[in-house]
């Protein structure tokens, strides 16, 4: 290899001081090699840093579909709020706004007991425990023949637990609920 201030000519092979701009020999150029040189450097350092960038870049782009995916999964292992119809209805009694607050779109594990069914099989009442004159409770939307199966094996009355999304609150209808499964 070189000695030290000594290269080998890469146009004639002839050993020349490093430091010669032109080789004496053949009066070829002496470039130092391109990775020694500055603008050499810089230029891989941008083509490194591009490639880790582009990775990174890359990485993050894939965590958006695997972020979605998480997410997708999330809405499977949805964590539900226990609560009673009758807490519930206290609440809405109470305070009209503040239960639209708390119980909107929120997904709630209510407990209480079966109220009227509908005859399409649409919807079922559940209806708090503590108050047998009541005629508000949560509407509880029935999502599939699934569910409509177990509501059918079910008496008026019967104590029950369902989980779902609450999706509307008012003083009028009281809550409706879009069942997610009957427990
Ligand atoms: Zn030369």
């Amino acid at each position: 290899m070189s000695k030290d201030g000594m290269k080998t000519c890469p146009t004639c092979g002839e050993q020349i001081a490093a430091s010669a701009k032109s080789c004496p020999n053949c009066g070829a150029k002496n470039k130092k090699p391109f990775f020694k040189r500055p603008i050499g450097i810089i230029i891989i350092l941008v083509v490194v840093i591009g490639v880790i960038g582009s990775f990174a870049g890359s990485g993050g782009s894939d965590s958006d579909p695997a972020g979605s995916s998480d997410s997708a999964s999330k809405e499977k292992k949805i964590e539900y709020t226990a609560y009673s119809v009758n807490e519930m209805m206290k609440d809405l009694d109470e305070n009209a706004a503040n239960a639209d607050e708390k119980y909107r779109d929120k997904y709630v594990e209510i407990s209480g007991k079966l109220g009227t069914i509908d005859s399409e099989g649409d919807y079922f009442d559940l209806m708090p425990t503590n108050d047998e004159f009541a005629v508000l409770g949560v509407t509880c939307n029935i999502q599939n023949d699934d569910q409509l199966a177990q509501i059918k094996k079910l008496k008026k009355g019967a104590k029950m637990t369902v989980r779902g999304q609450i999706t509307d609150v008012g003083e009028v209808i009281a809550y409706s609920l879009d069942i997610d499964e009957i427990k």
